[in-house]
């Protein structure tokens, strides 16, 4: 792909805003000799304005969700974008979150731009497992493991059961619950339907992969090896 396109796809600005930053000297390489818009030299060595090149498509990265922060485009509150590089809203192919957390649940948010791999994630078939800890409002009953684990859940308003799921225990009021599936407001309806109420939800994995100790608000790339953890 020419170095135009392919900054400009990164969001650097249109062809034309890439164009003139050729002309006036700011892409440059990792020695500092300018670029012209017909180079052809390795990616990694491209700088703008003596930075780095954004990561080039095929990006993952993991954010720590904080509460209050929508799952959406465009919301009249901060939405999970905004915690972002303002570049990565306008790359092409689009930086799209995989799947979606609730305004009020925190935690692990994958974010890429390579679909294939997104729908890979999201599919039911991929039966990747996602783990959320929950505080509750009640004390447990002490029947929801078997319940959940069943697979006979019946979720208000749903065709089919939800899969077989797998609740521990952390104290009273306090549980880690794996599901399989990605059912709208799935955790919370589970305990729900137990009689309980969540009071706060935190997503801690996806597959093997874990939040691990990034902080609350944080967000970073995933090499290849980490991405091979969700499966
Ligand atoms: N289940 C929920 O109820 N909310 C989430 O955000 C994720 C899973």
């Amino acid at each position: 792909m020419k170095l135009v396109k392919l900054i400009a796809n990164l969001g650097y600005g249109s062809r034309k805003d890439v164009t003139a930053l050729f002309r006036s000297g700011r892409i440059t390489d990792a020695d500092g000799e300018v670029l012209y818009a017909d180079d052809v030299v390795p990616y990694e060595t491209i700088r703008v304005d003596d930075e780095p090149l954004d990561p080039p498509p095929g990006l993952v990265l993991m954010l720590n969700k904080p509460l209050g922060v929508t799952c959406s485009r465009k919301d009249p509150g901060r939405v999970v974008y905004d915690l972002l590089p303002p570049r990565y809203s306008v790359r092409s192919p689009a930086l799209s979150s995989v799947g979606r957390l609730d305004r009020d649940t925190s935690g692990l948010l994958l974010f890429t731009d390579d679909g294939a791999l997104l729908h890979r994630i999201i599919s039911p078939k991929a039966q990747v497992t996602k783990v959320y800890e929950a505080t509750l409002a009640q004390d447990l009953r002490g029947d929801e493991g078997a319940l959940f684990a069943s697979g006979s859940l019946m979720l208000e308003s749903e065709k089919e059961p939800l899969a077989p799921a797998n609740l521990e225990v952390l104290g009273p009021r306090h549980a880690r619950l794996s599901v399989t599936e990605g059912r709208y407001h799935q955790v919370r309806r589970m305990f729900a339907a137990t009689g309980n109420h969540v009071e706060t939800l935190q997503r801690i994995s996806v597959g093997r992969l874990a939040l691990g100790e990034l902080p609350l608000g944080e967000w970073r790339a995933l090499d290849a090896d980490e991405v091979a953890l969700i499966f």
